[in-house]
């Protein structure tokens, strides 16, 4: 029996480290983070997140909707973002209450670490601006961090 993650609160400094690559299996860690995401309520959380620094997030960016789609991210990169960017409300587990509007781009392209290889995914919606809110934690920025746009 393993005890649930608990959710790190800012101002903990270890959601201001810039995370190190992941090295082993990181599998239990991936479940256990979805588990903790689902029960936040949420729709992403990034290792920082739960005391880990390291480079990992996990998102379901439609289980709200009725629609589950669970998706573990190891070590990954930005690998393009659109030009076109778009403004929305987020919020995040680690600031509880707070949410923040926040420009990003509306489409992005993230490679990441598979069995075998490196694999790559194209996101664009919810699913974007949810990815690159938690590649800012990999780096140790919150949305605190980002201007308000006008
Ligand atoms: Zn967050």
């Amino acid at each position: 029996m393993t005890r649930p993650l608990a959710i790190r609160v800012h101002p903990d400094p270890v959601l201001r480290q810039a995370c190190g690559p992941v090295t082993g299996d990181v599998t239990g860690l991936a479940r256990a983070m979805l588990d903790a995401m689902y029960a936040a309520p949420g729709r992403g959380l990034a290792a920082p997140q739960v005391g880990e620094a390291i480079r990992l997030f996990v998102m379901d960016a439609h289980w709200k909707d009725g629609v589950p789609d669970p998706r573990v991210f190891v070590n990954p990169a930005i690998a393009w973002t659109s030009p076109d960017t778009g403004v929305a409300e987020e919020a995040c587990l680690s600031i509880p209450d707070t949410p923040r509007r926040i420009r990003r781009p509306v489409a992005c392209r993230l490679t990441f670490d598979r069995p075998g290889g490196r694999a790559e995914v194209t996101l664009d919606g919810i699913a974007a601006r949810c990815a690159l809110h938690e590649m800012d934690h990999l780096d140790g920025v919150l949305i605190l961090d980002h201007e308000v746009p006008a």
